[in-house]
Order: C-alpha cells, then sequence, then structure tokens
C-alpha cells in the first residue's frame, strides 16, 4: 500500500468508527435485509459486511456459520477498493479469485455480487452481498434490487447517528451525550465548577448474550440504566456510549466525590437480580472516572481519561472504580481508543498477520487479530497510515486480543 492509499484507508477506518457498528450483536433490522437478499435473488448465502484493519465482520449473516473472517482473502475487499459494484458470475472463471481460500475451502464461493456501503463522506466502510454455491447470472435487475437493499442498510446507519435517546435503555446516544456533556463543561468551566465524568462498561457481557441470548442481555442493559438513574441527580448526564458502555456526567462534583457515586452505582449493579434460563443471575461493571483539570479541559480529554482508567479497571480484574491520576498524561499503558490498519511483522520480515490497531499510547497498544496463536512474543508493529514502525513485546494474549508494549 503506498502512503496515500494508507493515509485514505485511515479515513475510511474513521468514517467506520463512528457508526460504532464493530462486534455488536445481531438486529433484526439487518436481518430482515440479509434474508430478503436471500429470498427475492434466490441465493443461499448473503451477508451485511464491515471491513476493519485485518478482517471482514458481518453485522447478518444468511447461509454462512462464520461471524468474521480474514480480509485478505475477502471478497468484500475487493468490492470496497473498487468502489463499484463487483459481479462475478463464476469465480472459477476469474482469475483473480481460482485459488481464494473461499472458492477451494468453505463456503465454496462460485457466485459473488457485492455492493459497496457508502458512508456519508464518501468512504466505502462495508458491502451488502449475495453469495452462491453454483456460477450464476445476474442481470441489471438483480443488481439494482441489492443496490436498493444496500441504500436501506446506509439509511439505518445513519438514523441511528441522528436519534438523541437510545431506544432500548433510555439513556442519551453517543451524540446527543457528547453535546449536552459538551455544554454543562462549558459552563463548569466559566463559572469555575468542578465536574466529573464516569464511564462503566459491564463486565463479561459477551458471556452474558451466550447464555441468556440477547434479549437476556437487553433486560440487563435496561435494568442497568434504570438502576444507576435511581442513584444519580436529576441534573446528572448518563448516555449509551456503545454496545454495554456508558458515561454519566456530574456537574458539581470533584474526583472524589465522583468515585463514592462510582463505587455506589458499581454496588448498586453488582445488587441487581435478573431471571435467567439457569435461574436468577447477577452481573458486575467496571468503572473509570476523571474529573475536569488542567489536564484534561474538554469533554474529549475527560472522556479519555476515564476510559483510559476504565480500561485500567478491567485489566486489575474488573468490578471495580479507578480513578485517573489528575495531571497523568495517560492513565493506561495501552492509551486512547483509536481504529487502525497494522500490521505485525516477525521472522526477519518474511512473516506478517494483519491486524487491527484498538488503543495505542507512547508505551504500548492493544491489538485484534483473527487469531493470536501464531503470534510471536516479540515482533515489529507497523502501523502504515501513521508512518509508524516499532518493535514490541507482548504482555497479554486473550484469543483475538494482544497487549503489547513498545520495546
Ligand atoms: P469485558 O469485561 O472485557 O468488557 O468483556 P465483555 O464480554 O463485556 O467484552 P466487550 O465489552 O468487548 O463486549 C461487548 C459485548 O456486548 C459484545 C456485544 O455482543 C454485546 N452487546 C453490545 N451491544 C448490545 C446490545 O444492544 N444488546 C445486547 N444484548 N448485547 C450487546
Ligand atoms: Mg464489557
Ligand atoms: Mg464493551
Amino acid at each position: 500500500m503506498s502512503v496515500p492509499a494508507a493515509a485514505s484507508e485511515q479515513a475510511r477506518l474513521d468514517e467506520l468508527a463512528q457508526y460504532d457498528i464493530l462486534d455488536t450483536p445481531g438486529e433484526e433490522s439487518f436481518d430482515r435485509i440479509t434474508r430478503l437478499v436471500r429470498r427475492t435473488l434466490k441465493v443461499p448465502m448473503a451477508t451485511v459486511t464491515f471491513l476493519d484493519g485485518h478482517r471482514q465482520w458481518f453485522k447478518s449473516r444468511e447461509g454462512l456459520s462464520d461471524c468474521e473472517g480474514d480480509r485478505r482473502s475477502a471478497l468484500c475487499d475487493v468490492t470496497i477498493r473498487r468502489g463499484e459494484p463487483l459481479i462475478v458470475p463464476d469465480t472459477r472463471a476469474d482469475p483473480r479469485f481460482t485459488d481464494n481460500p473461499l472458492v477451494t475451502g468453505a463456503p465454496h464461493l462460485r457466485f459473488y455480487a457485492g455492493i459497496p456501503l457508502r458512508g456519508e463522506g464518501g468512504h466505502n466502510i462495508g458491502t451488502l452481498c449475495a453469495m452462491d454455491t453454483a456460477p450464476r447470472a445476474f442481470d441489471g435487475e438483480d443488481v439494482a434490487i441489492l443496490a436498493d437493499l444496500a441504500a436501506i442498510v446506509m439509511d439505518e446507519l445513519r438514523l441511528r447517528l441522528l436519534v438523541s435517546t437510545d431506544v432500548l435503555t433510555g439513556a442519551l446516544s453517543r451524540r446527543a451525550f457528547r453535546n449536552e456533556a459538551g455544554k454543562a463543561i462549558a459552563l463548569a468551566l466559566r463559572h469555575r465548577h468542578e465536574t466529573s465524568c464516569i464511564a462503566f462498561d459491564l463486565d463479561h457481557f459477551k458471556t452474558v448474550n451466550d447464555t441468556q441470548g440477547h434479549a437476556g442481555g437487553d433486560t440487563v442493559l435496561t435494568g442497568t440504566v434504570a438502576a444507576c438513574r435511581d442513584l444519580l441527580r436529576q441534573s446528572d448526564l448518563i448516555g449509551r456510549l456503545g454496545g454495554e458502555e456508558f458515561a454519566i456526567l456530574l456537574p458539581h462534583t470533584g474526583l472524589q466525590a465522583a468515585l463514592s457515586v462510582a463505587q455506589k452505582l458499581r454496588e448498586s449493579i453488582a445488587a441487581q437480580r435478573f431471571e435467567g434460563v439457569g435461574g436468577p443471575f447477577a452481573v458486575t461493571a467496571s468503572f473509570g472516572i476523571a474529573a475536569l483539570s488542567t489536564a484534561a479541559s474538554d469533554l474529549e480529554a475527560v472522556l479519555q481519561q476515564a476510559d483510559e482508567a476504565l480500561y485500567a479497571a478491567k485489566t486489575a480484574g474488573r468490578n471495580r472504580c479507578i480513578a485517573a491520576h489528575a495531571g497523568a498524561a495517560s492513565n493506561s499503558p495501552f492509551g486512547r481508543r483509536v481504529l487502525k490498519a497494522g500490521s505485525i511483522v516477525f521472522n526477519g520480515g518474511r512473516s506478517v498477520i494483519d491486524c487491527t490497531v484498538k488503543r495505542l499510547s507512547d508505551e504500548g497498544a492493544s491489538l485484534a487479530v483473527i487469531d493470536s496463536a501464531g503470534v510471536p512474543g516479540r515482533f515489529k508493529l507497523a502501523i502504515e497510515a501513521d508512518n509508524f514502525s516499532r518493535f514490541v513485546h507482548v504482555v497479554r494474549k486473550a484469543g483475538p486480543e494482544i497487549d503489547v508494549q513498545f520495546a
């Protein structure tokens, strides 16, 4: 990839990050669309796909068992790079795809039609695609149907950015929280009030979804926001920043007072009992707390400090509250949240594994890969868009996640 290509890939990832869709659970509004693709176009497989640094990930899939795959072999990657519909009537007759592992092995793609999902910023963040294990003809009418359905996927994503209240929990949406909290902070700065921010994330929520189903998970989310509201003041703001991640802004509250609020919230969340498939169950959450200070003098900076402290609470064992050190440049060796394409380079440059960089600081980074098993303890991490390349050593590996510290 040349440097301009890396820069535009970074702009594409920035646009994808805005929609906050990666690794969220399946939803009826997208499943309905892949079902429609399957039924109207009479294909056995259909997906709504998003592409991050190293993988294609399916928000919805019909007729496929895996929920993600390596980006290098993804036909959807070819579609987004072209930026126009890609129709392959017979993969075995197309020299670009005859050796593709998705053609030669499972799911044995013989036919592929993909429409790029283009965001408002003009970047192709994913695809809507139809696939078959047999070759087939696909006429202009079929392409038009698929293109209309792809436009519906993008409409759905855009509308979500506009709403101010999260429908499930009643918390503020991410955008509304940022707006309201931004105003509260401006006021606090003008009148020299103390103001603090709490970020929290439910612990092991994937397991809750796996054991209780998504409906059970949704009940936990609703209950958790209700439990927080019971304890918070009317003037406090609570927003849902992502799947099971929330932020609270506490006007007229310093760091120590915010820490004790967080402790109460933590206890109250853990004290809830939910009716589960195997009897009542409970959940916990981890908290990061930060206050407005000279080192964190706007919403972005306070949220970032709270988020880094939250990450520290996760790595320290979860179900706990950690306050950011006022004045510290960074509270976690793995730093701020990013979405960047990276390469894990080892074996004297002969081996390369693609990764997505999820957090980055001066000290280290958190990476995601398809499978961390083949990743050595030391390697060179390269981030092309940033012209960055450094030797690192692995400090933690867990499934697809790797934390590294710079040498
Ligand atoms: P950790 O303790 O490290 O936070 O582990 P975790 O399992 O909670 O990990 P992570 O925060 O990465 O996972 C978030 C999970 O939350 C993944 C996703 O399936 C689930 N999730 C996100 N949004 C929703 C939602 O609206 N409803 C339900 N039921 N689950 C959701
Ligand atoms: Mg979680
Ligand atoms: Mg989370």
